[in-house]
């Protein structure tokens, strides 16, 4: 089943790296409507693993996140998100521009994420994903009192393309 989400609305993913953000994003939103930490270090950067990059990124993200949600446009926030400040920023933002704020939650078990970290080009250090996962279920707590309209906790059933294909009101 696919759970409708409120549209327009700011939507902060949070999930390690691997659990399947951006697959998820890709599946329900126009590519204009998410704005990528990892695109974002591959435009002010040589690419989305230029970590030198990442000041100029989120510099430019909270740009684009401000101007779309100021317009009342739909904005998905692809990043790790979870980082206290920059959620509490966002959620922030969201109020004031009088639009819902929903919480993604990817939390994918760590084999997984470990598993599919393993196969790809440019894997995250493991040191590092060992401290994004740790994260993740502390995050997911957090969420809780945080003051999101919608926490949605992404199942493992959920279909990986949702069957209406938009998957929103
Ligand atoms: P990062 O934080 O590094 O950007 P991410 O959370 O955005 O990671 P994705 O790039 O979406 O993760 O997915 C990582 C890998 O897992 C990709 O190879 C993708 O094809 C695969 N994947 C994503 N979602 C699923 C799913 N529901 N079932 C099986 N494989 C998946
Ligand atoms: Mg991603």
């Amino acid at each position: 089943m696919t759970t409708r989400l409120p549209d327009p609305a700011l939507v902060v993913l949070v999930g390690a790296a691997g659990s399947g953000k951006s697959t998820w994003a890709a599946a329900r939103y126009r590519a204009e409507e998410v704005v990528s930490s990892d695109t974002l270090r591959g435009i002010a950067g040589s690419g989305p693993h230029d970590l030198d990059a990442s000041d100029d990124a989120f510099a430019l993200l909270e740009r684009i996140v401000d101007a779309r949600l100021g317009r009342g446009l739909t904005t998905v926030v692809d990043t790790l998100g979870l980082d206290d400040a920059r959620r509490s920023r966002w959620l922030a933002a969201a109020r004031s521009a009088g639009l819902p704020a929903v919480a993604v939650v990817h939390d994918t078990p760590a084999p997984e994420c470990r598993r599919r970290n393993a196969t790809r080009e440019r894997p995250v250090p493991a040191p590092a994903l060992a401290g994004q996962l740790k994260r993740v279920p502390v995050v997911r707590r957090s969420l809780e009192t945080e003051g999101w309209d919608v926490v949605h906790i992404v199942s493992r059933d959920e279909p990986r393309v949702p069957e209406d294909a938009a998957g929103r009101d």
